[in-house]
Formats: C-alpha cells, structure tokens, sequence
C-alpha cells in the first residue's frame, strides 16, 4: 500500500489528531526541530523532540521510552517536522525505519505512522512495514 495524503477534516481519526497536535507543540524552532508522539496499547503516550536532544531523532527516543516503560504494543506514532514552507512532509529516517519495524515485527503488529508538517496541513499515513524497502 502507497502513503496515503490526508488531511485534518471531519472524519479524520481523533486519536491521530490528538497526537499529530501534541507532536506540533513540542517544535520549539519552526525551522529545524521536530517532535514524535508515541502511543501504546494501553493508552499510554510517550513524547519527544529534537529541541530536547543533543543530536539525531525523536522516533528512536519514543520507541525507547516505551520500552524502559514496559510497554511494547507500540500502536501509532506521529511524527511532525519543521522546514520551509511547502517542502512537504518528511518520513522517518532509514536508521528509524528499521527501529520501527523491528518494534512492529516483535509485537506482531503493524505500527500507524502519522507524519505532518508544522502546520499540520500536509499529512501522510504510511505503516512501519510500507516503510522498510522490500
Ligand atoms: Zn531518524
């Protein structure tokens, strides 16, 4: 399955909407930083940003979080990125796109992966599998 665009109209998951907004304050600098939400199974969310980080990703941060959480039924993450106007959404990274799948392929379910811009009106939902090259 190809990502699929979407945007934030009636109908559009309340759960994702949630996160992808938490995922968007969380960018301190609307030109560099991004931030990742995480949600598990139990209804347990895990948040960070690259504001709060020295250098590399959000995602591996999340993922990592849960799991010194004990909680490995990882559901839905949303990314969302700052950049310069128009320049679409970014995608996880190839290093977070295995840490993704690997978490997916423990717990034997596919992970929802919400990506967006700032401003949350370019969104794309792909899965952590659709991710990984074949
Ligand atoms: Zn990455």
């Amino acid at each position: 399955m190809a990502p699929i665009e979407l945007r934030l109209a009636p109908g559009f998951p309340g759960y994702a909407r949630h996160l992808l907004e938490k995922a968007a304050r969380l960018i301190a600098d609307p030109h560099e930083n991004a931030g990742a939400v995480l949600l598990d199974g139990t209804g347990a969310e895990f948040a960070a940003s690259t504001a709060d980080l020295a250098d590399g990703c959000a995602e591996p941060v999340v993922v990592d979080m849960a799991r010194r959480a004990g909680l490995l039924d990882l559901r839905v993450l949303a990314l969302v990125t700052a950049g310069a106007p128009n320049t679409g959404v970014t995608l996880p990274c190839g290093g977070c796109r295995q840490i993704l799948w690997e978490a997916a392929f423990a717990n034997d379910r596919d992970i929802e992966i919400y990506c967006a811009d700032a401003s949350l009106s370019e969104i794309v939902l792909v899965t952590a599998t659709e991710l990984l090259p074949r």
